[in-house]
């Protein structure tokens, strides 16, 4: 039976028989994987705090191909968020995070470079003063290109130029066209300057500047409603995140989130 050993971070926990629980991770190079913690809800339990969602850890596991469910045999602490877990718009962000990789990737395929995504933007979550909303969606357009489901908003579907003033976007086809070719949408929506720019610079600045940067007013806004069409027509799984549900009972953010 071999040893692995891997990065990973908890996507969540579920308590498992009277003491054990159940790992959902997000490993480096395994991706998801389950592991089960014998044990780590006893009182003296060796892992201590450890086994909390948003956790980076370092596990080391057993890996039997014969069992749907592997066992976790040491766990060490790599980074564990601060802020994070005593603010709740930030933990309800983050978890958000974490369940759109739930939902959009599969068991037993590895994908580092969401793997750093991820690990990179709980990690700015914690050291953010303000864009805590743009960091959001920063995330999850850098998902969409990462996995394979880019909306295609670097140019033109049809002439392919870069800057558009005016635009529209064909959400059933996943396409953007400028002013020039926006007849040869069948349907979609008007996109504004804005909204793109501000998109472009979601996906391209590095995540440190996402959370300093002014964006124009609304135009976050329009992303955040571009997003959620986009989801809504190509990737239903994601389009209601629980942790989203979550937040909106339990704050009053929902107005704000409305007019992000
Ligand atoms: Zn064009």
């Amino acid at each position: 039976m071999p040893i692995r050993r891997t990065e990973a971070i908890i996507l969540k926990t579920m308590k498992m028989g009277e003491t054990s629980s159940l790992l959902t991770l997000y490993a480096r190079e395994a991706g998801l994987l389950k592991l089960v913690a014998k044990g780590a809800r006893k009182l003296k339990s060796r892992y201590g705090g450890l086994l909390q969602p948003l956790y980076v850890i370092e596990v080391i596991y057993y890996d039997k191909e014969t069992r749907d469910l592997q066992f976790l045999s040491q766990a060490s602490l790599v980074w564990a968020p601060r802020q994070a877990q005593s603010d709740i718009d930030r933990l309800g962000l983050c978890l958000a995070c974490c369940e759109m990789i739930l939902r959009l990737e599969n068991e037993g395929h590895g994908n580092p470079a969401a793997y750093g995504l991820l690990r990179a933007t709980l990690e700015t979550f914690d050291q953010a003063e303000t864009n805590i909303r743009p960091l959001f969606l920063a995330f999850q357009a850098r998902l969409l290109e990462l996995l394979g489901f880019s909306p295609g908003m670097n140019h033109c579907f049809h002439c392919q130029k870069q800057t558009i003033r005016e635009g529209r976007y064909d959400f059933i086809n996943g396409r953007l066209y400028c002013q020039s070719c926006m007849s040869l949408a069948l349907q979609g929506q008007a996109v504004s300057q804005d909204m793109i720019d501000a998109y472009r610079e979601l996906v391209r600045l590095p995540l440190s500047s996402v959370i300093k940067k002014a964006f124009p007013k609304g135009a976050i806004a329009g992303v955040y409603h571009f997003l959620h069409d986009f989801f809504r027509y190509h990737l239903e799984e994601v389009r209601q995140l629980n942790a989203i549900d979550v937040l909106k009972k339990l704050k009053t953010m929902q107005g704000e989130f409305s007019q992000v």
